[in-house]
C-alpha cells in the first residue's frame, strides 16, 4: 500500500523530483511550498499540492491539518525545503542570518512537532531531513548556511535517539552539488551587499566561477537525491545518513580522515583555482 507523504520544498530541484518519484511508486504524496503554480505537475501526476510558507505556523498547521482529515495518517514527512544565504559574516544583516535559520531550522522544526504526535500514535513514522555535505564541511562566505546545516544535523541526531522507542525513524540526506534553482538563490543579493566592502573582489569572481561552473553543467541531477530518499523510505532499517552527489563523499572522506586542516587546504585552493586568484 502506498505511504502518506508530506514533503516540502516541492515546487522546484529535489523536493520536486522526489515528489513526482514517489507519486510513481505509489505512494500517496502532498508536496508543499509558496509557489503553489509550480505544483501542477505534480497535481497532474495524481499528488496533491498545498500553499505553504515555512515561516508561516499557520500556513503549516493548516497544511498538516489538511493531510490528516484527508488520510488520516502521515507515514512520512521530508522537511527538504531550504536555501542558501551566502557572503561575509561582516556584510550579512542579524535579521537576514535569523531568516536563514528560521526557514532552514524552526519553520522545519515547528512543522516537525507537529507531525511527531500523530506518528507517535500511529507507532511508526519517518521523519526525514535534508541536510547537506555543508552539514558536515564548509565552505568560503557560506557561515549561515552551513550553520543552520550543523544545527539540523546535531537536532535530528538528538531526535533520532528521542523518537527511537517510539517506532519514528529520524534520517539525514546529506547531498553534494546539486543542479537546481538554489544557486541562483544562494547568489542572490551576495555580491550586492559585498560592494564598496573589503569582500567585493573575492565574491565577484566567486561568482563568476560558480556561474561557470553551473553553465558547464557541473553537479549531479535531483534525481540522485531522489533515490537516496526512497531508498530511506523502502527501508525497514534505514541509515541514518545518506550521501550522494557531486563532491559529497571526497569532502567528507577529507574532512574526516585528513582533519580540519588538510580540507581548508584543499578547499581553499580548489577556490583559488577556480577563482584564478
Ligand atoms: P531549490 O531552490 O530548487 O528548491 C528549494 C525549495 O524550497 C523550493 O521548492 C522552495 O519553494 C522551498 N522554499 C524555500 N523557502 C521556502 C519557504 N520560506 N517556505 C516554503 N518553502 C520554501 O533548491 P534545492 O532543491 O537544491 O534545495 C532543497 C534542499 O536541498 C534545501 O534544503 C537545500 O539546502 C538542500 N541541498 C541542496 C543542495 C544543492 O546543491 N542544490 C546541496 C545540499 C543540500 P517556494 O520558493 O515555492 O516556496
Amino acid at each position: 500500500m502506498g505511504k502518506v507523504i508530506l514533503i516540502t520544498g516541492a515546487s522546484s530541484g529535489i523536493g520536486k523530483d522526489t515528489a513526482l518519484n514517489l507519486i510513481k511508486e505509489g505512494h500517496i504524496v502532498y508536496g508543499a511550498a509558496r509557489r503553489i503554480s509550480k505544483m501542477k505537475d505534480i497535481v497532474e501526476a495524481g499528488g496533491h499540492s498545498i500553499k505553504m510558507d515555512i515561516l508561516s505556523n499557520e500556513d503549516i498547521d493548516r497544511a498538516v491539518d489538511q493531510v490528516i482529515s484527508e488520510q488520516n495518517r502521515i507515514d512520512v514527512l521530508v522537511n527538504n525545503a531550504g536555501y542558501g544565504l551566502w557572503g561575509a559574516v561582516e556584510t550579512i544583516s542579524i535579521d537576514e542570518a535569523k531568516r536563514q535559520f528560521d526557514v532552514n531550522i524552526f519553520g522545519l522544526a515547528y512543522l516537525t512537532k507537529k507531525v511527531i504526535p500523530l506518528m507517535r500514535n500511529q507507532k511508526s513514522g519517518k521523519i526525514i531531513n535534508m541536510s547537506s555535505m555543508g552539514g558536515k564541511v564548509y565552505t568560503p562566505f557560506g557561515a549561515w548556511y552551513h550553520a543552520t546545516k550543523y544545527a539540523l544535523e546535531g537536532w535530528s541526531d538528538c531526535l533520532r535517539i528521542e523518537l527511537k522507542d517510539f517506532g519514528i525513524d529520524v534520517i539525514l540526506i546529506e547531498p553534494g552539488v546539486i543542479k537546481t534553482e538554489f544557486q541562483d538563490v544562494m547568489m542572490d543579493s551576495t555580491v550586492e551587499r559585498s560592494i564598496g566592502t573589503p569582500y567585493e573582489k573575492k565574491l565577484k569572481a566567486l561568482e563568476k566561477a560558480t556561474q561557470e561552473m553551473y553553465a558547464r553543467g557541473i553537479g549531479s541531477p535531483p534525481s540522485t537525491v531522489t533515490k537516496l530518499i526512497i531508498k530511506a523510505i523502502n527501508s525497514h532499517n534505514p541509515k541514518r545518513r545518506y550521501v550522494g552527489g557531486l563532491f559529497a563523499k571526497p569532502m567528507l572522506f577529507i574532512k574526516k580522515w585528513f582533519g580540519d586542516k588538510m580540507y581548508e587546504k584543499a578547499i581553499m585552493s580548489q577556490i583559488k583555482k577556480a577563482t584564478k586568484e
